[in-house]
Parts: C-alpha cells; sequence; structure tokens
C-alpha cells in the first residue's frame, strides 16, 4: 500500500493536486525548483525535499507534474534523478503533457531497473485540479495502474488505464486537438459575432444551449469575451501540446490540416506577447486582425 507520496511539480497543477493527495491523508514529500511553490505545500502540511534524490528515497511512489518532456527526463535520469534513487515501491507516475515517444522511452529504461511507469495526463484545467475531478488517462501496465489507482483517485474521477506505455500521451494529444480547433471555432464566432454587432454574451449563453455547445466555450468564452487574459493553461503550454500533436501526426504519417491551421494561429499569439496568458488570449489575434481588415475595407 502507498502511504508516503513524492510530488514533483507545484505549478498551477500540481499545487492543487498535491493539496488533494494531503486531504486523502497521504503523506506528501515535495520538490519544486522554485522555493515559495515548495513553501505553499509546506504549509499545507507537505514535508520538503531538497532534491530529486532525497525525494525518492523518502517515498513509497512518486508523481510528476512538469511542463515538458525535457524536464520530466531530467528527475528521471543520471546519478540524481529517480532511476537511480527509486522510491520504495518503485512506481513513478507522470502526469504532465510530454511526447507519447519519450513516454515509451522512460517507461523501458525504468523497467529495465525493475521500476514501473505510468504516463497518465490529465484534462480538467486548475478547477479540476481544484476540486480534485480531473480526468486521468493512464498507459503503462495494468498492475501498476491496479496499484495507482487510489492515489489517482484523490486526484481525479474519471481515471481509465486506456492501454499500453505511451497510449495515455497519445490520449491527451488528441484531447488537446480537439481543445485546439475548438477554441479556435469559438474565436471565429466570436470575431463574427462582435463584427455583426451581436451581444456576445447572448450568443455564448444561447449557443451552449444547443449543437454548438462545449466544455471551451462554456469555461473559456467568459475570459475570451470580457478579455481576461489572465492564465489556466498557458499559450505556451498549448503550443508545446500541439507541437507533440504535429510530430506524432508527422511520424504516423497522419495529415492533420486543422491542427497544423491552429498551431500557426498560437504562434502568431506567442510572437503577439501572449505566451504567458491563457490559451483564451488566442481571441486576441483574431479580435485584431478583423479589425484591422475592417478598418481597411472601410477606408478603401
Ligand atoms: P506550471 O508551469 O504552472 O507548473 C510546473 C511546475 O514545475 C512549476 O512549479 C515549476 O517550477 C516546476 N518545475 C519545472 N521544472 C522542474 C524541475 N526540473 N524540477 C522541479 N520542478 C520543476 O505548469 P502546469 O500548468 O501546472 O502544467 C503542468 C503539466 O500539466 C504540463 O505538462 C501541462 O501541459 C499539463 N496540464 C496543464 C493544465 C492546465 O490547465 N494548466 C491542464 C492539463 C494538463
Amino acid at each position: 500500500m502507498i502511504r508516503k507520496v513524492g510530488f514533483i511539480g507545484l505549478g498551477t497543477m500540481g499545487r492543487r493536486m498535491a493539496a488533494n493527495l494531503i486531504k486523502a491523508g497521504y503523506e506528501l514529500v515535495v520538490h519544486d525548483v522554485v522555493p515559495n511553490a515548495v513553501q505553499d505545500a509546506v504549509a499545507l502540511g507537505a514535508s520538503a525535499a531538497a532534491t530529486v534524490s532525497e525525494l525518492g528515497s523518502r517515498s513509497d511512489a512518486v508523481v510528476l507534474m512538469l511542463p515538458n518532456t525535457p524536464d520530466v527526463q531530467s528527475v528521471i535520469y543520471g546519478g540524481e534523478g529517480l532511476s537511480s534513487h527509486p522510491p520504495a515501491q518503485n512506481l513513478i507516475i507522470d502526469m504532465s503533457t510530454i511526447s507519447p515517444v519519450a513516454a515509451r522511452q522512460i517507461g523501458a529504461d525504468l523497467a529495465a531497473e525493475g521500476i514501473a511507469f505510468l504516463d497518465a495526463p490529465v484534462s480538467g484545467g486548475p478547477v479540476g485540479a481544484q476540486e480534485g475531478s480531473l480526468t486521468i488517462m493512464a498507459g503503462g501496465q495494468a498492475h501498476a495502474f491496479e496499484v495507482a489507482r487510489p492515489v489517482l483517485a484523490a486526484m481525479g474521477t474519471t481515471i481509465t488505464h486506456v492501454g499500453s506505455a505511451g497510449a495515455g500521451q497519445t490520449l491527451k494529444l488528441c484531447n488537446q486537438l480537439i481543445c485546439g480547433i475548438n477554441i479556435q471555432a469559438i474565436c471565429e464566432a466570436l470575431a463574427l459575432g462582435r463584427a455583426a454587432g451581436v451581444d456576445l454574451q447572448i450568443l455564448r449563453q444561447v449557443l451552449m444551449g444547443g449543437s454548438a455547445a462545449s466544455w471551451m466555450l462554456d469555461k473559456l468564452g467568459p475570459a475570451m469575451i470580457n478579455g481576461e487574459a489572465k492564465a489556466g493553461f498557458r499559450i505556451d503550454l498549448m503550443l508545446k501540446d500541439l507541437k507533440l500533436v504535429q510530430e506524432l501526426a508527422f511520424d504516423l504519417s497522419v495529415p492533420l490540416p486543422a491542427s497544423a491551421l491552429v498551431t500557426t494561429q498560437y504562434l502568431e499569439a506567442r510572437a503577439h506577447g501572449e505566451g504567458a496568458n491563457g490559451n483564451q488570449a488566442l481571441f486576441s489575434v483574431y479580435d485584431r486582425s478583423a479589425n484591422q481588415t475592417r478598418t481597411r475595407e472601410k477606408s478603401a
């Protein structure tokens, strides 16, 4: 049975997930490169590990919630990494969104050391992380998944073993592809509605009752309409995920034209300084472009 959970990555998502593990009664050992993030978790009852190796040695199992593939690799490999300092029950659960190819490789490398690895990315955003209602899609060995299930249940409600190593990340990229294209569709509808003089609050409210309703329109629609840029999920992270989608599609020779188009829109948003803003800020690209076009048309 897992009692002591090591948690690395106490950012937007991780700090909320860590709080739920503490609430569920787990003894939590935490590590982050940002000291304030560690202090906040300690104030909730966690204990701090100064290094990754110390965290591994003091835990039964370890959860990772880091930005990107190289961050995950950096805490796994090397003399100070978890592969050299595994937790007592030899289980590492990576809940970050990273490359499925890298996840498979990490799984194979750790299996060679007798350590089980699950790629278990999440959907649901900071609200889902806060409420412990995340959707968790886990790839890896079925036995490891069953051992991890109670830990995952402290952070999510829809928890599914979706296949072998890398399958969790593959599903997550499918999720991100749909989210990205959906946000783009909402941006186009809002830009058109605004240009036509429609009240966008009414537009959103009405569309939420019909066949165009979506999680994105529901949760991000108000921030798009009001021009609130505050990040739940940053443009930078969305671009990271869309790049992973494109890489996988390229490797598998699957043309994904709509995802490619959305990726360029997000690149444009980042180039306009929106990278640290929430992904609803994609609308600013549309708004700007629509305004410029209409101004030029009027003056032509
Ligand atoms: P974040 O940037 O807010 O948090 C990442 C944390 O990891 C930070 O506290 C950072 O200091 C820490 N960190 C980075 N490198 C480290 C290292 N080498 N050692 C220790 N700590 C390190 O990111 P987030 O929004 O919490 O997202 C985390 C992951 O979850 C990403 O892969 C993201 O794509 C995914 N995700 C995010 C959301 C969301 O809405 N924010 C939703 C679903 C999935």
